[in-house]
């Protein structure tokens, strides 16, 4: 009864309470869209704390996106005084990459690795096929890429895949290839987060006892999108590799097999079911009480969804009255769609009366795919509406940011290759293909990195070669005892960028957003602040059981609150620089949504990214034959299930307000087509719906038959509405520059002063950032060169 009074419980129906206050075992919460899994999954975080159950440091919850951690934490902090940054929640490659970094010596990998996202994975394969002549026509590089995603997804190592025939045989050969370059080069893709965390907790005995014990409590949200690999790392923490029970904690997941849309990524359904059968799970919850829509859009979700077979059956009511119907529009172009849009939103946005209006950011308008957007942000942008985009190229994707990274990739690991590749001859320096190509000869034979071949290039392409290394060589130099935004700026300035982007004619949107990287590195340090992080125990005693060494499994093995991207060793304090962490933050962001900008701008984003989300007013957009359902899906029977449960999605993301609309002809990758209605509209209930436009039956779906009916032909020059003016809708990332507090000298130290180190000499103590427990030092060692110490735990002491 005590319990029952927690306020936290106050909020819920008892089905959801039930949930939130279920006994230390597994569980599964299988519900339909805004039953509250989410807010279900949060609130029994915050009661297992409040009663007692568990510490902060005990808590594991798995995300889908960053976005959807940030905002589980700000809602974790505003039901309970605890410092929530500490807390192991995060998406999977997040807790996989805070994992590997405090145990990175386990994993094999240098302490500043750096993570490979898609594109530089895809060029990293690339340059490996052209170094190897391997026939590009026969193995192209992006079935390459999803071969090897899907070998580490299945969690085998080339060794470990059987090869059917030859080429089979062929492609396992350059899987094993790549993992070579990329351990030669100390870089990880997001695949490889993932695999070698679970390696490392499968095979070493002591670390996976001790998290066991440590994680009393994992939850998983979206579990329905969970892929095979994912799926084995959430188990071994409660199951041993050899099927022996962990040491008892539990898992709670969360999902709904109708919102599961990522199976072209591996995702597999199954898993929930496998769950309740690998997990013994004795409690699964329905919840099947929406408290996000009107019931007009509720039933119009629930009878799109019944036209998928197999689901595990789940039923949707809600309270809230009718609503308004759900309104349909037919246009006769993509832009007099966009023109119906940006007046939709207007009448949305003003006071009507009784009704106040809406924020903007409480429009959404959503689409099937990225190209979907531009029209839409073009006729936006002439209306003065402010907008954001999410996802879609982001920040740390474009072109001009991959290019600075890659130089500030180099400044700490010049043998990273696929950064040295992108910027040898970026601005043009007269390196030639055919110089880089008896570069890279020159390296392969020699076995070492491209940046250690030059020393052994001749004539004029190895003086070229040899002044770009001595550039990146100085530039290292010099930026030794600068603050992370000193860094960036002098490498935009003397990389030869900003001065290559000014000459160009469209570079000044570059060169601001070189500006905002700037910005962003800047706000980075003031969030994470450095050194309070996860301290990484010795090897030697992670070699003893933790049991034998008195250490306390409820305790973390790290020292904490840790923020994702430092482990300084226990040993020496050695610990990242706050380049290494900055970059591998850009790595992890970049496939992510961006900070909320302060504006109240509409939200634009595919139907995929608005997974979770939810908003007063919805637009789905392009719901045409061919592009929602998208072409490739429609010719077999999964793929167009898959296309429905996102139109599922789509539709429930509505608090109060859908539209659903499509146009005739689009102009769409350069062509333009005739479009057929989307199917989906002849399963909405049409009592629920009302038609903006005269329905017309002659363009119906089944006029034309299965969605073959739209022609194609090449569009003229490419129009004017095709130019973007893109100046104005920037996603806003970095917050606006805050003033660097400088951080007071700790430790009795300052820079310029000699210091002694037990493991590294004598050395002189370059800059100092943070304070009190958080100061690190850069200091500059004679033989062991530059490191980064974090001095609540490294011994420094003064050398007079
Ligand atoms: P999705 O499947 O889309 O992820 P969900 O099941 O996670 O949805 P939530 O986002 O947790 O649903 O909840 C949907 C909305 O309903 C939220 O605004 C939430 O605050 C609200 N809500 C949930 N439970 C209750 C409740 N018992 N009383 C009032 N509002 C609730
Ligand atoms: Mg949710």
């Amino acid at each position: 009864p005590e319990v029952d009074a927690s306020p936290l419980l106050q909020h819920l129906n008892p089905e959801q309470r039930a949930a939130v206050t279920l006994p230390n075992e597994h569980a599964l919460i299988l519900a339909g869209a805004g039953s509250g899994k989410t807010r279900v999954l949060t609130t029994r975080i915050a009661w297992l704390m409040t009663t007692g159950q568990v510490s902060p440091g005990g808590v594991m919850a798995v995300t889908f996106t960053n976005k959807a951690a940030k905002e589980m934490m700000t809602r974790l902090g505003t039901m309970l005084p605890v410092n929530v940054r500490g807390m192991w929640i995060g998406t999977f490659h997040g807790l996989c990459n805070r994992f590997l970094r405090a145990h990175y010596k386990l994993a094999n990998l240098p302490q500043s690795f750096q993570i490979l996202d898609t594109q530089d994975q895809l060029s990293a394969i690339k340059r490996l096929m052209k170094q190897f002549n391997i026939d590009e026509e026969r193995f192209p590089a992006k079935e390459t890429q999803w071969f090897i995603a899907g070998c580490k997804e299945d969690g085998l190592r080339p060794q470990a895949v059987t090869a059917r025939n030859e080429e089979d045989r062929r492609k396992v050969e350059i899987y094993q290839l790549y993992e070579e370059q990329c351990q030669r080069e100390g870089v990880v893709d997001f695949g490889e987060l993932m695999l070698r965390s679970y390696e490392l907790l499968r095979d070493n005995d002591p670390i996976r006892q001790h998290y066991q014990r440590r994680f009393r409590h994992i939850l998983i949200d979206e579990f329905q999108d969970t892929n095979r690999l994912q799926y084995a790392w959430i188990k071994i923490f409660a199951v041993n590799p050899d099927g022996s029970p962990g040491a008892g904690n539990s898992v709670f997941a969360v999902g709904d097999d109708d919102q599961s849309i990522y199976a072209f990524r591996g995702a597999r359904v199954g898993n929930m079911a496998d769950f309740v059968r690998e997990f013994d799970v004795r409690h699964q919850i329905k919840l099947e009480q929406n408290y996000r829509s009107y019931s007009n859009i509720l039933d119009s979700a629930n009878a799109l969804i019944s036209h998928n077979k197999g689901r595990l059956g789940k039923n949707l009511r809600t309270d809230q009255g009718p609503g308004e119907p759900v309104r349909v529009y037919e246009s006769p172009t993509d832009l007099a769609e966009a023109q119906w849009l940006v007046e939709e939103m207007r009448h949305l946005v003003r006071d009507q009366g009784t009704e106040p209006g809406l924020r903007r950011s409480e429009i959404a308008v959503l689409y099937r795919s990225n190209a979907q957007s531009r029209v839409i942000e073009t006729a936006l942008f002439n209306a003065g509406v402010p907008y954001r985009v999410y996802g879609g190229l982001r920040f740390f994707e474009r072109a001009e940011i991959k290019h600075a990274l890659a130089y500030l990739r180099l400044l700490e690991n010049p043998n990273d290759d696929t950064s040295f590749l992108r910027v040898v001859n970026f601005p043009p320096r007269g390196i030639g293909a055919r110089s880089i190509e008896q570069l890279q000869d020159a390296a392969r034979a020699a076995g070492c990195s491209l940046h250690d071949a030059v020393s052994a290039t001749t004539g004029k392409a190895g003086a070229n070669l040899g002044a770009f290394v001595a550039r990146i060589d100085v530039l290292r130099e010099q930026t030794l005892n600068l603050s992370l935004r000193e860094i960036i700026e002098l490498v935009l300035q003397h990389s030869g960028l900003v001065e290559h982007y000014r000459s160009e004619r469209e570079g000044a949107e570059r060169i601001e957003n070189l500006e905002e990287l700037a910005s962003a590195a800047e706000s980075f340090v003031m969030q994470e602040g450095f050194g309070r992080d996860a301290v990484a125990l010795p090897v030697d005693e992670l070699s003893q059981s933790p049991a034998s060494q008195g250490l306390d499994p409820n305790q973390p093995l790290l020292n904490e609150p840790a923020p994702d991207y430092v482990a300084p060793d226990a040993e020496t304090g050695e610990t990242l620089s706050p380049l290494a962490a900055f970059l591998t933050h850009a790595a992890l962001e970049s496939g992510d949504n961006q900070a909320q900008a302060g504006q109240d701008a509409v939200q634009l984003m595919t139907v995929h990214s608005a997974k979770g989300l939810e908003f007063d007013a919805v637009f789905v957009t392009g719901l045409e034959e061919g592009l929602f359902p998208s072409e490739r899906s429609m010719s077999d029977h999964e793929g167009l299930e898959e296309e429905r449960r996102l139109m599922y999605v789509a539709i429930t993301r509505a608090r109060k307000r859908l539209y659903l609309s499509y146009s005739q002809t689009r102009l769409l990758h350069g062509q333009t087509r005739y479009n057929v209605r989307s199917r989906f509209f002849d399963e909405l209930p049409e009592g629920a719906l009302k038609w903006l436009t005269p329905k017309n039956q002659n363009f119906g779906g089944s006029a034309f038959g299965f969605g073959t009916g739209y022609a194609s032909t090449r569009a003229g020059s490419g129009g004017g509405s095709w130019s973007r003016d893109s100046r104005d809708n920037r996603d806003t990332f970095a917050s606006p520059p805050v003033p660097v507090q400088k951080a007071a000298p700790s430790h009795g130290l300052k820079s310029g002063m000699q210091v002694f180190h037990t493991k590294f000499g004598e050395g002189t103590v370059l800059s100092i950032e943070g304070q009190g427990d958080d100061a690190r030092a850069q200091v500059k060692f004679g033989r062991h060169g530059v490191k980064w110490l974090a001095l609540a735990v490294a011994k420094l002491t003064p050398v007079p």
